[in-house]
């Protein structure tokens, strides 16, 4: 009923504000459709919704967070409707409106059923690598089943609007970026250079180039790592150095980081603050080589900063690390906002930022203060799961892999074996139910006569794309991840730690304000669509965000 209003309401919004303005001529002159210059897209990789709030105190206030916490619009409570909350999904989620199991990004990885094999989210070996040597550029689009909101803007202005991704990830660049885009540009951590692929050009543009010729990583890494602030200040999180920190830099976790000794080993740069800096750089260089926002038709550029889910990986959301990546990225983004006010003008941009998906605690840090956590070791399930299964059935290696917290079966094997899928399926279930920190296993196409929550229900069944995706779901305990047992942490799961993400909206249009209804990552995209008075992307199923709009 209320959704019903709420919808006549909008539709009465839509034809007042429409019949005050002229047909579009694709213009921002006066009596056209008003439209942003350039729209930019912050995805912060690993950012959980509490950051903003947790070192609030610490942040600046002409830093990045206060001015978009102040002067823009902050959708408190926006969930993620699906699973694996995992990088390639979120960021495909943001800018398509959809879930896996319609944009069919069902993780980073799954297996490919036809080929028999791994497959990589964004991995095509009919591209070639554009900038560098590596094989770190054989990459595209081409697995994501629907259009993006990049994809309608372009569509939208018959192509004359530019869309550029760039991210230190390939996959963080792509996905959002979408299939017509201009241009991607990602990290190749090999060379230490921003590269790209065939997929969209035979050559880097002259900016990339210069860019690259910089060597920026080299010249940040000659300035080491030490704690913004003076280390006895950091007193939200756990002492410096702990033994469930790895140790990416030698033999200590602790301050100060001398990067300098570790000039060219460039895939060290996105676990330091310089993965940020340098991702920021990079997207100053694409405004301004590809005059983004510079004309009249609306520009998106798609950045995704990396470096959070390294360091939080690595040393733990409650360290100095993730603590002083954070201070660092407010005054990085702040220089950000005042270059976008300076570049394209304050008020004619519109900025989202948001996450593509929170972490959960480490579970050693969690226990030591009595909380339950624990990790479960995927390999050495699926090792021992295999040693059962084999007693049982005589058949050697019937799980072919446990990834996206989804048990696959080798269906070949099952064939040639003339096993029964079901008998393998319920002996292998009785076994996942037995282990440590599972607290369901299901077959995944029975997810609708199970007892399961609603809410985890519809997560799971958001995240199923069947040629994609595995045969026995595994539920874990809640604060139980799938990793080492002594060191780090992760995310993939549908609670609120990996789930509860942060999203902030500034610029153009918007009001400043908060909501505490209840948002979806699914949202954002029919939001700008509605914003732009263009068509939302292919697989959406998300509802624009009406309370943003001045
Ligand atoms: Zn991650």
């Amino acid at each position: 009923m209320f959704r019903i209003a709420l919808s006549a309401a909008l539709l009465f919004v839509f034809i007042t504000s429409s019949s005050q303005i002229t047909p579009n001529t694709g213009s921002n002159k006066q009596g056209s459709l008003p439209r942003p210059k350039l729209v930019i897209g912050i995805v912060v990789d690993q950012m959980r919704w509490d950051y903003l709030y947790r070192y609030y105190d610490r942040y600046a206030e002409d830093g990045g967070f206060k001015t978009l916490l102040k002067q823009g619009f902050a959708c408190e409570n926006t969930l993620i409707p699906y699973t694996p909350t995992v990088t390639a999904c979120g960021h495909t989620c943001i800018y398509t409106g959809s879930v896996p199991a319609i944009h069919g990004i069902t993780g980073n990885d799954w297996w490919n059923y036809d080929l028999n094999e791994l497959e990589y989210c964004t991995a095509d070996n009919s591209v070639k690598t554009i900038g560098s040597t590596t094989e770190a550029g054989k990459m595209s689009p081409k697995n994501l089943m629907v259009t993006t909101i990049g994809d309608e803007i372009r569509l939208a202005t018959n192509f004359r609007s530019k869309v550029i991704g760039i991210a230190l990830k390939d996959r963080g660049a792509i996905l959002p970026a979408g299939h017509s885009a201009n241009g991607a540009y990602w990290y190749d951590d090999k060379t230490g250079d921003w590269i790209s692929s065939s997929y969209y050009e035979t050559d880097l543009p002259a900016w990339v180039k210069d860019l690259n010729a910089k060597k920026l990583t080299d010249t940040y890494f000659a300035q080491d790592w030490n704690t913004l602030y003076p280390l006895d200040t950091y007193t939200q999180s756990t002492p410096d150095d702990e033994p469930f920190e790895f140790k990416p830099f030698g033999t200590t976790a602790n301050f100060p980081y001398k990067l300098s000794a570790f000039i060219g080993k460039y895939g060290l740069l996105p676990v330091t603050p310089y993965g940020n800096t340098i991702t920021l750089e990079v997207a100053k260089a694409a405004i301004q080589g590809e005059k983004l926002g510079a004309d009249d038709f609306t520009d998106l550029l798609a950045v995704s900063l990396s470096t959070p889910d390294y360091v939080g990986h690595t040393f733990g959301p409650n360290s100095v690390e993730a603590e002083d990546i954070f201070l660092r990225l407010d005054r990085d983004l702040g220089d950000f906002l005042r270059f976008l006010d300076k570049q394209v003008g304050k008020g004619e941009y519109l900025v989202f930022l948001s996450a593509d998906h929170g972490v959960d605690q480490v579970p050693a840090f969690l226990r030591q203060h009595q909380i339950p956590a624990g990790s479960v070791n995927a390999s050495t399930m699926e090792e021992q799961l295999n040693a059962q299964l084999k007693d049982k059935f005589k058949s050697d290696k019937l799980v072919i892999g446990i990834m996206n917290y989804q048990v696959y079966l080798d269906r070949n094997k099952l064939n040639e074996a003339r096993l029964s899928r079901d008998a393998v399926l319920k002996e292998a279930i009785s076994i996942l139910q037995k282990q440590p920190g599972i607290s369901r296993a299901i077959v995944l196409e029975n997810l609708s006569e199970t007892t399961l929550n609603a809410e985890i229900k519809n997560a799971l069944a958001n995240g199923d794309y069947p040629s994609r995706s595995g045969d026995i779901q595994l539920i874990f305990q809640p604060q139980w991840i799938e990793g080492f047992e002594s060191r780090g942490t992760t995310h993939g799961v549908w609670n609120p730690y990996d789930a509860h993400i942060p999203l902030v909206w500034y610029g153009w249009n918007i009001s400043p304000g908060k909501t505490n209804r209840q948002t979806f990552m699914t949202d954002i995209a029919p939001t700008i669509a509605s914003m732009l008075h263009v068509q939302m992307p292919s697989g959406s199923i998300g509802h624009p965000i009406t309370e943003t709009i001045k």
